[in-house]
């Protein structure tokens, strides 16, 4: 059975607008996201949602088993963004994650 792809309005990884794409679940956790063709065929992934995902799991790379290392690194290398980059921005959401605790 083909399944039709469809016009989205933006794409979930790149924010193209006026895409042809599909919606598709993530690798990284239970969500899905409209994804446009040239960022499903690589495989890329919403950085900031891969952010969030590794943030709630523990600090990079010392609390992450080596199967979502390998896919983060080639997250990284797809978004052209560094492992010192996304470290920094794991830790960020790590810092927000206590603030909100502390808040509620
Ligand atoms: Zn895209």
């Amino acid at each position: 059975m083909e399944i039709k792809s469809v016009l989205l309005d933006s794409c979930d990884v790149c924010g193209k607008a006026n895409v042809e794409g599909y919606v598709v679940a993530s690798a990284f956790g239970p969500c899905s996201n409209a994804v446009c063709l040239e960022c499903l065929a690589s495989g890329k992934e919403s950085y900031h949602e891969m952010v969030a995902y590794i943030s709630e799991a523990g600090h990079w790379p010392t609390d992450i088993n080596e199967m979502y290392q390998k896919e983060v690194r080639r997250q990284l290398e797809l978004h052209g963004k560094t492992e010192e980059q996304f470290k920094e921005d794991v830790e960020r959401m790590i810092e927000l994650y206590k603030y909100y605790d502390e808040v509620n």
